[in-house]
């Protein structure tokens, strides 16, 4: 079902939708495949044509379209990355690079645009949309999970798996040697990734960016998560949590421990692989959702997901909040890591 929020008001568009447009932009994220095979078929269900963007919104100001049908989405529910490819674009900050991004638009006669992709993705949309007139609606793809208004996005219940499985192997070479391992992770400046990683691995410290650790207060947590009768301790470092990352954190402590630490970074490889099944489930479900709200007349908005409900979240709401972190799921982290 979806709350319609009902204190705001959607730009509703009154003409029929006969063709749509779909794209994916910024990080590519496990699961965006099976968002595009979702809204084509949706969308043939619906007798609505469909036509996929290559690059995102680089393809958009380069007019790099091509048809998809329901054959062309055959066996890539499973695929991770994108099909359509992913881009950023710088020029598409200007505005005279999205008045030609709206002219493809309008002489390939597209009533309506999807965006698969992360909040600067929406940053996009909402611009075109406003500018131009043009439904858009958002559907969250980013395995950092960063996104304002859906409690989850495409792609980062895959990552937090493929993460854990790392973790878990460090921590049998931890075991073995009585090391201390640093696991960097990504997520640019949300550590909700990190937190859940952290949580499911069982770290005995999690560093996170929300808890704008100052001077030494890093160096102290991960001395404090060598604890007595351990034989092995893992501390998960978000990217953004350390000036320097792990790496430097490393450098900054080894002085004053008399135990081994290493560093481990967990980069890309974290991004890649075949979607899990949440993430395919919830993909097929915001895609279809997406086709069905932009049918309605509905854009300027993102289709999340909130307490296991589909919701509508205008772009305005998406751009201008930060989502913060599960402050007690960490608080469960601490007392549980003991
Ligand atoms: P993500 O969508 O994963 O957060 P980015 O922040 O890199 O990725 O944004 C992807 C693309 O969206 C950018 O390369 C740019 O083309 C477009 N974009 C982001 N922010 C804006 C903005 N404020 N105005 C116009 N376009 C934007």
């Amino acid at each position: 079902m979806l709350d319609s929020r009902s204190r705001i008001n959607y730009p509703l568009y009154w003409f029929s939708m006969k063709h749509i447009a779909v794209l994916t932009s910024g990080g590519d994220a496990p699961g965006m495949n099976a968002a595009i095979r979702a809204i084509v078929r949706s969308a043939a269900h619906n007798e609505i044509k469909v036509s996929g963007v290559f690059n995102g919104y680089q393809g958009l100001i380069e007019d790099n379209f091509a048809d998809l049908n329901t054959r062309s989405v055959s066996n890539i529910i499973q695929l991770g990355g994108t099909i359509l490819r992913s881009a950023r674009s710088e020029e598409f900050y200007q505005p005279a690079a999205r008045a030609r991004a709206a002219t493809a638009l309008k002489n390939r006669a597209v009533d309506g645009l999807l965006i698969i992709g992360g909040d600067g993705s929406f940053r996009g949309a909402s611009q075109l949309s406003i500018e131009h007139e043009i439904p858009v609606i958002g559907i969250p793809a980013t395995i950092d999970n960063d996104i304002f208004g859906t409690d989850l996005s495409i792609g980062f219940d895959t990552a937090i798996n493929v993460a854990l499985d790392f973790v878990d192997r460090l921590r049998d070479t931890a075991a073995s040697h009585d090391r201390l391992f640093l696991v960097e992770l990504m997520g640019r400046d949300s550590g909700n990734l990190a937190l859940h990683v952290g949580l499911g691995g069982g770290a005995e410290a999690i560093l996170l960016p929300e808890q704008n650790l100052q001077g030494e207060q890093a160096a102290e947590l991960v001395m404090q998560a060598k604890q007595p009768g351990k034989s092995s301790s893992i501390v998960i470092v978000a990217e953004g949590a350390y000036e320097g990352g792990a790496i430097a954190l490393q450098d900054s402590i080894r002085q004053r421990c008399e135990f081994e630490v290493r560093s481990s970074i967990l980069g890309h490889v974290i991004r890649g692989g075949s979607p899990s099944t949440q993430d395919r489930v919830f993909a097929s479900r915001l895609g279809y959702e997406a086709v069905m709200q932009l049918k309605a007349g509905k854009g300027s908005l993102m289709i999340g997901i909130d307490k296991g409900e589909t919701v509508l979240v205008p772009f305005e709401m998406t751009c201008s909040n930060v989502k913060d972190i599960d402050w007690h799921l960490h608080h469960i982290a601490q007392i549980t890591s003991q």
